[in-house]
């Protein structure tokens, strides 16, 4: 699959902005909890309007290829963030996640150096997780680059 580049983001979206005001907030259909803060529950966060049909469908349709046990106890539900106003680490270019266009999942278990080896994301178990963001427009840089397999992200047409 093509992977965004900066320049046709900037194009169709225009520059990431330092506010939360243009965002839309995405109501969960299973409690999320924060990756680095294991005792705050999420039941919402803000994305891009633009992904904010597509990723409900994709949180609607993990609860119907796993369940709820299953969510937890592959953590799933361990949210890593989406907007963040940032450029990516040792670049100039802008992360996609100040755009609030991609979703970061159990960066514990899939840190941003970790390749197909130790990431849990790579393994047969998320095979599913990882076709239904696929068939709803987003893609894993795991899959695409073989680093940060915590990043799922919105292509932009
Ligand atoms: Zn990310």
């Amino acid at each position: 699959m093509p992977v965004n580049k900066e320049r046709h983001i900037i194009k169709q979206l225009g520059l990431p902005k330092d506010s939360t005001q243009n965002l839309k907030r995405l109501q969960l259909p299973f409690p999320m909890i924060i990756a680095w803060d294991e005792k705050v529950v999420v039941t919402s966060f803000l994305v891009n309007p633009i992904i904010h049909t597509p990723l409900g469908n994709v949180y609607n349709q993990l609860l119907e290829v796993y369940d709820q046990d299953e969510i937890n106890a592959l953590r799933i539900n361990r949210f890593g963030g989406c907007y963040n106003y940032r450029r990516k680490r040792n670049s100039n270019e802008w992360s996609s996640h100040a755009w609030a266009i991609a979703v970061d999942h159990d960066p514990v278990k899939n840190a941003l150096a970790f390749n197909d080896k130790k990431a849990s994301f790579s393994k047969p178990a998320f095979k599913p997780l990882i076709d239904v963001f696929y068939s709803n427009g987003f893609y894993n840089l795991g899959v695409e680059s073989n680093f940060d397999w915590m990043h799922f992200e919105y292509l932009i047409k």
